[in-house]
């Protein structure tokens, strides 16, 4: 739940600040810094050797405050830049998916929607994370005056979310949902330990 308040949270968050870039444009780059952040989280998350050479490359990533790890940051398309308010990992995995998703989806939205909606039904035990992540994204959150995502057709939140969800573990979402993020993360083995259990912060 604290996950999903923080997404929504970070959904206003990005279009008020989406508004505020348009008007400030800046123009940093990768710092070496956040270079070794970015590098971090690549290896220590089951990134495949195509996204990591492609997140380090084709896209510019800053981070604000590498000392904290309150998370939040946004993806901006027109900079083609991930742009972080902290070194958290959570958000890192989220903004990433969210800049590997902008052009991949092209001709995916529909799919991905329904794959969504499929899963927000799921009753594999081993899914009830995601699914209950799922069923906030369609049918929203009442409680929270949150309408979800599906009334907007939100692709590109479902993907995002649904990938920070996982913390890039593809185990913790059906086959019919991993395959829209095959080429960004690889597989683990059942009996290799979680990524974000053996991080040293979320
Ligand atoms: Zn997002």
């Amino acid at each position: 739940m604290e996950r999903m308040r923080s997404a929504v949270a970070r959904l206003r968050r990005w279009g008020q600040l989406k508004a505020d870039a348009a008007q400030n444009a800046p123009t940093t780059s990768t710092t070496a810094d956040a270079a070794d952040f970015l590098h971090d989280v690549l290896a220590r998350f089951p990134y495949t050797d195509e996204a990591r050479r492609w997140l380090s490359s084709a896209i510019a990533f800053e981070v604000h405050d590498l000392t904290s790890t309150r998370g939040g940051g946004f993806w901006i398309p027109d900079q083609n830049k991930v742009q972080l308010f902290t070194a958290q990992y959570e958000a890192a995995i989220h903004e990433l998916a969210h800049a590997w998703w902008h052009t991949r989806r092209i001709a995916q939205e529909d799919a991905l929607i329904a794959a969504t909606i499929a899963l927000s039904q799921e009753t594999d035990p081993r899914y009830a994370r995601t699914a209950h992540l799922a069923y906030g994204y369609i049918h929203g959150i009442p409680e929270q005056h949150w309408a979800g995502m599906l009334v907007e057709r939100n692709d590109w939140e479902m993907y995002a979310g649904l990938a920070s969800g996982m913390m890039a573990d593809l185990r913790l979402v059906p086959p019919y949902v991993r395959t829209f993020y095959d080429g960004m993360y690889a597989l683990l083995p059942d009996d290799a330990p979680s990524p974000a259990a053996t991080a040293p912060h979320g």
